[in-house]
């Protein structure tokens, strides 16, 4: 098969969905790999690095996807990418189809068959193409944190990890998922006094044996949230309800309890935000404040750090991708995991949620 990786050209996305090592393992496979020139250039890979891994560079976007059988993307196609996806075609990306009108039609009016990575899952009922974005924003979100805290941002002044003779800041981490777990290991990494709030019993347990004791967990009511949101330095918003917006857990009247110079993530704000008071930012501005709270609610926080990002994403996407090439829709009939990824497949909509969302027949 041939395969091809376009240049992203979202606005400010850095990642690319064809690392050169992941272009060795197609190679290796037997494919042959088309990539846009420049396509690596945000993640400090050029054209000779693709080279070298047995790529062919394609002049611009358009060689890309007329001769590709399989397009391998990072964000959902732009109107002018849809466009060049024809019948037969293989698109594997992430798509976020259920919000977006526009882009499902020009799927379906392409024919392509479009395999989504946001929906593709795995036996424990997770979704494993997701989870890498998770643990970046969560580990990202205590950098910000930090950084949010120093007085000339803004924040109280406050050393995440103390020194010798002084206490170190309390971060609470509402939402004890892959971001809250991921929060929670940098923030107990870096010295702080860590709090986990969530409101699976099961998860309580499972974060307590993990950090075995290095962190404090406890049950999600009205009552926990104020104390430890009183409390603390850093408050990082982690919750998610799958398919819902995001519960809003800390209204703007809490703000009065807390330490003026406190810092908020909002890293739920993706999903509407966990703080009243939260609307999204960006990387360009990422800031402000309320009440003497400093927000932080970049809503694509893995775009800040594109290597590692690309890299993460690229680990998740290959074996399921190098499967699409191997044996092109044969993978999709043997791999029910894969075929929960299958949004769009000629001119049909076969994710019921997406269906459902946007009046389409299965
Ligand atoms: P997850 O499903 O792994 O974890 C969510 C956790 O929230 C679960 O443990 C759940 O029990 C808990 N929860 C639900 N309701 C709660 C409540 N009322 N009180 C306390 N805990 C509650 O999800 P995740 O992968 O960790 O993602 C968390 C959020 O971060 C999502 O909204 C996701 O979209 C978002 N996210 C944002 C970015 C970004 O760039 N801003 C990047 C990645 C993920």
């Amino acid at each position: 098969m041939r395969v091809g990786c376009p240049k992203e050209i979202k606005n400010h996305e850095y990642r690319v969905g064809l690392t050169p090592g992941s272009v060795r393992e197609y190679v290796a496979h037997g494919h042959e790999v088309l990539v846009e020139t420049g396509a690596g250039s945000g993640i400090g890979a050029d054209d000779n690095a693709y080279r070298a891994a047995g790529a062919q560079i394609a002049k611009t976007a358009e060689e890309v996807f007329t001769r590709s059988d399989m397009i391998v993307k990072v964000k959902e196609p732009q109107p002018k990418e849809w466009a060049q996806l024809r019948d037969g075609q293989i698109l594997y990306t992430y798509l976020h189809l259920a919000p977006d009108p526009e882009q499902t039609k020009g799927l379906v009016a392409s024919g392509v068959t479009a395999v989504a990575y946001e929906t593709v899952t795995d036996d424990r009922g997770g979704l494993p193409l997701l989870a890498p974005m998770s643990e970046v924003a969560g580990r990202l979100a205590i950098q910000a944190g930090a950084t949010a805290l120093q007085k000339a941002h803004g924040g109280r002044g406050v050393l995440l990890g103390g020194v010798p003779g002084v206490l170190p800041g309390k971060v609470a981490v509402i939402g004890g998922g892959v971001v809250g777990l991921h929060a929670a290991r940098m923030a107990a990494g870096l010295g702080a006094d860590v709090s986990i709030i969530d409101r699976s019993i099961p998860r309580l347990r499972q974060l307590d044996d993990l950090f075995a004791g290095r962190v404090h967990t406890r049950y999600s009511t009205v009552e926990a949230l104020e104390e430890e949101c009183f409390s603390a330095d850093l408050i990082i918003g982690a919750v998610l309800i799958p398919g819902a917006a995001a519960p809003k857990l800390v209204s703007r009247e809490m703000l009065s309890g807390m330490k003026k110079g406190a810092v908020l993530v909002d890293v739920a704000i993706d999903q509407g935000g966990c703080f009243e008071t939260s609307h999204a930012t960006t990387h360009a501005d990422p800031t402000y404040e309320v009440d003497g709270i400093i927000h932080y609610c970049v809503a694509n926080m893995p775009g800040a750090v594109p290597v590692t990002s690309a890299h993460a994403l690229n680990n998740a996407t290959l074996h399921y991708g190098l499967a699409l090439a191997d044996r092109g829709l044969k993978a999709l009939a043997d791999e029910p995991h894969l075929r929960n990824g299958l949004n769009v497949h000629r001119g049909r909509i076969t994710n019921r949620a997406v269906a459902e969302a946007l009046g389409y027949e299965m």
